[in-house]
């Protein structure tokens, strides 16, 4: 029942950013959050991608204009450039998906900003591949102590990201979401754990890659 409140906030809110103009959050400009020329702007970048994954989709380098992108999104919580964000991402995943499955925020993430945001990214990029696949919560995370406490080594690993319990079959096409990719050892985990559970092919789409 969580997860149906859940919708229909993502839903309403979806609405508003699709039929009121917002400035770009990088120059101003009236647009939809993102204008055409900062968007030209942002760095393309190559990353490996990680492993289990048959595709791997990154919008921008996590530098300079990519990472004030992901800043005003994720810390300053202007959410109206996640659906020219969706576009682009959605765009470019050329293959049927069975079920859009977001990378959840981890706990202290959530308790900072109260939202999160590749599970808003999932259910606007979901609304624009074709058949509109399903947008799951198959995962459940549990952290490995705090970020600041963590290791090196620890890092490396990502987080533990398991099967939600209760979750039901999603099909074998899977789109994981996230805003950022590091060292993608948490998206290698995710599809780890999504392969474990049936899925045999495993894509997945970010904002910003290090790297
Ligand atoms: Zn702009």
């Amino acid at each position: 029942m969580v997860e149906d409140m859940t919708v229909l906030t993502v839903r309403r809110w979806i609405d508003a950013a699709i039929s009121v103009d917002h400035p770009c959050v990088l120059c101003g400009a009236p647009s939809r959050g993102l204008c055409e020329a900062c968007a030209q702007d942002l760095d393309r970048v190559e990353v490996a991608t990680p492993a289990g994954l048959d595709q791997l989709v990154v919008l921008t380098g996590y530098a300079d204009v990519g990472r004030e992108l992901v800043r005003q999104v994720k810390l300053v919580g202007r959410r109206a450039p996640l659906v020219p964000i969706a576009t682009a991402l959605a765009g470019a995943v050329q293959t049927p998906i069975d079920a859009v499955v977001p990378i959840p925020s981890s706990r202290s993430g959530l308790r900072t900003r109260g939202w999160e945001p590749p599970a808003h990214l999932a259910a606007l990029i979901a609304r624009q591949l074709p058949g509109r696949p399903a947008v799951r919560t198959a995962l459940v995370r549990r952290d490995r102590g705090t970020q600041h406490g963590q290791s090196r080594v620890h890092r490396l690993e990502g987080p533990d990201l398991r099967w939600q319990p209760g979750s039901r079959s999603i099909g074998a096409r899977v789109l994981l979401v996230d805003d950022v990719m590091t060292t993608g050892s948490t998206l290698a985990n995710a599809a780890a754990t999504l392969r474990a559970h049936g899925v045999s092919d495993v894509r997945a789409v970010v904002i910003a890659a290090a790297p």
